[in-house]
């Protein structure tokens, strides 16, 4: 197996387009396993760690851009003001030695339907940054980035750059079901954003599908119904628990049933949006 250590962005990308088997790591804590565990036996890796500008996040343009190769730990340290649902996501990943060298863009390059920064990035409006040497950058809103189990839209010659994140302009929040609290893949998990300049709410579902999804009908419905001003109707909040649960597409496996997580989906809806929307009341009356 060869091993190629880029030590620039330009290197990197000339590495993939000359070697498209070539599998790139960032952290490894999901490439070594597979390779420890015999799940793929790529004919090279792709070190990105030396790529000095991909763990470095800055504010572009109105945007957070978080660098592919930024560690969850770094998110929860610098991050929660502008991202406090990524933030809380990263929080409850693996344990502290997967949150130091785990990254965002290595969860997006698994794209697990599991992956805990998908639900914060879809809520929030994420897009993905990815380029090739031949082919240029494409901008990928994560509502498009997620394919498949597993799949994403990142072509074989691509290698993914950065996150663009929109900073927080209301309350934010991400629960996830686990069977214990640190180093569990979740059962399922669900993020919401407000939004309240346009008056709108982002969900993210995560763990509950093919692939990580927002609840489209249940976000229009609180863009319909929502008053911005008022405390939140008891009947609206179970409508759109029930809409966010309508949204999920879930399969029984080793973790839990598609039943209890069609259940638990509902709940996690009902529960952050009313966290979300205490902390949106409280601080127009402060
Ligand atoms: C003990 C343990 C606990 C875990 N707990 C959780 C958890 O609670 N929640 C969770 O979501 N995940 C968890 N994971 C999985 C893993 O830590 C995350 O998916 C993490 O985000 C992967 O980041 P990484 O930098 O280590 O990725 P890597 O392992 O380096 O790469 C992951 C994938 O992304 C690709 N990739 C990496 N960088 C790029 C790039 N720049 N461009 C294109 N493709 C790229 C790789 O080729 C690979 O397919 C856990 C893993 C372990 C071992």
């Amino acid at each position: 197996m060869d091993f190629l250590r880029p030590t620039t962005w330009e290197e990197a990308l000339a590495a993939k387009a000359d070697q498209p088997g070539a599998v790139p790591i960032q952290g490894g804590t999901d490439v070594m396993v597979e390779i420890n565990f015999d799940v793929r036996r790529p004919p090279a890796l792709l070190d990105l760690t030396r790529v000095a500008e991909l763990r470095e996040w800055s504010m572009t343009g109105g945007l957070c851009r978080v660098g592919a190769g930024v560690p969850y730990a770094a998110v929860i340290d610098e991050l929660g003001g502008p991202l406090p649902g990524l933030a809380q996501a990263s929080r409850t990943v693996g344990s502290p030695q997967i949150r130091n060298r785990g990254t965002v863009g290595g969860n997006l390059g698994a794209a697990s339907p599991a992956g805990d920064s998908h639900p914060p990035l879809l809520a929030a409006g994420a897009v993905v940054e990815v380029e090739s040497r031949d082919r240029g950058v494409r901008m990928i809103p994560a509502a498009e980035f997620y394919l498949g189990v597993k799949r994403s839209a990142l072509e074989p010659d691509e290698l993914i750059r950065a996150v663009h994140v929109p900073p927080a302009t209301g309350p934010q929040y991400f629960s996830k079901v686990g069977t214990r609290n640190a180093m569990v893949i979740a059962v399922c998990s669900f993020a919401i954003a407000l939004h309240p300049r346009e008056r709108r709410a982002g969900t993210g579902i995560g763990s509950a599908a093919p692939t990580p999804r927002r609840a489209l009908e249940a976000e229009e419905l609180l863009a319909a119904e929502l008053d911005w001003d008022a405390p939140i109707a008891p009947a609206l909040l179970k409508r759109f628990g029930e809409l966010c649960a309508r949204a999920a597409a879930p399969i029984d496996d080793v973790r839990g049933t598609a039943a209890y997580r069609v259940h638990a989906i509902g709940v996690l809806a009902r529960r952050t949006l009313t966290w979300a929307w205490n902390d949106h009341l409280e601080k127009r009356a402060a």
